[in-house]
């Protein structure tokens, strides 16, 4: 049965132990001249959206978006050892990865994150795992403002690239109610994992059926996948609970 798995990046699969919210610091600073005196406010929430509410807590209208993006690269290219030395994979996702690679072509491992492309292809090549993904599909922090709709950019990119019906399964994996929230709203299954700030209470409240403590059984992770590959896409994509972003 076939089945998309998308993978958020901070805090399900990786640590950034601080490093991500000095890239927005960077960014910041790369595009007005001093560092934000406002704090980064990330919380699963896409590039476009995380820059744009830093810009407007500071009383700035935002740059062009393709400025924007060209310095949220550069100061993620520039900290990728960093990255390295102070954070680290999450507990079971190596296990998990290389076990979904393999079940073969019928199951694309991917990701679904607020990053722009090329700071997810470095928070994971910092600690091998950009290998073990398949990041040409996948959607981005650019694709989209709110992370919601990011699962149809996904969806298609995806079934386009591996000629799946759009149909296929969907499942999100990851940390936040937002993660649960563009499930619920963009017709995908979700597997929320407590692994970051939000215990299994609040990921239950903001919709989820599944939730795991972190994602050292990997077997049981395996079983609730192939149980959702099976169950096939939810009759009604779209419907959503909302109310969190
Ligand atoms: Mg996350």
């Amino acid at each position: 049965m076939p089945l998309i798995v998308l993978w958020d990046v901070d805090h399900t699969l990786i640590e950034n132990c601080g490093v991500s919210k000095e890239i927005y610091a960077a960014a910041f600073a790369e595009l007005i001249g001093h560092g934000p005196v406002h704090p980064v406010v990330t919380e699963g929430r896409t590039d476009r959206s995380i820059m744009g509410d830093l810009f407007q807590r500071h009383g700035l209208v935002p740059p062009p978006w393709a400025a924007v993006e060209q310095a949220l690269s550069d100061a993620g290219e520039a900290r990728e050892q960093e990255l390295a030395r102070r954070g680290y994979v999450l507990p079971g996702v190596r296990d998990a990865l290389e076990q979904l690679r393999e079940l073969g072509e019928s199951t694309v491992s991917s990701v679904l994150t607020g990053n722009i492309r090329a700071n997810a292809l470095v928070k994971l090549r910092a600690f091998g795992l950009d290998e073990m993904l398949d990041l040409s599909v996948g959607a981005y922090g650019a694709d989209g403002k709110e992370r919601f709709e990011l699962v149809d950019v996904a969806r298609r990119r995806t079934a386009m690239a591996y000629a799946l019906p759009l149909g296929t399964p969907v499942v999100l994996i990851g940390d936040t109610p937002r993660d649960v929230e563009a499930g619920l709203r963009g017709g995908a299954a979700v597997v929320a994992v407590a692994s970051g700030s939000h215990d299994p209470d609040e990921l239950v409240a903001a919709g989820a059926d599944t939730v795991l403590p972190d994602l050292r059984d990997t077997a049981g992770l395996l079983t609730h996948l192939s149980a959702i590959a099976q169950r096939g896409a939810p009759a009604r994509p779209g419907r959503g609970r909302g109310g969190t972003s």
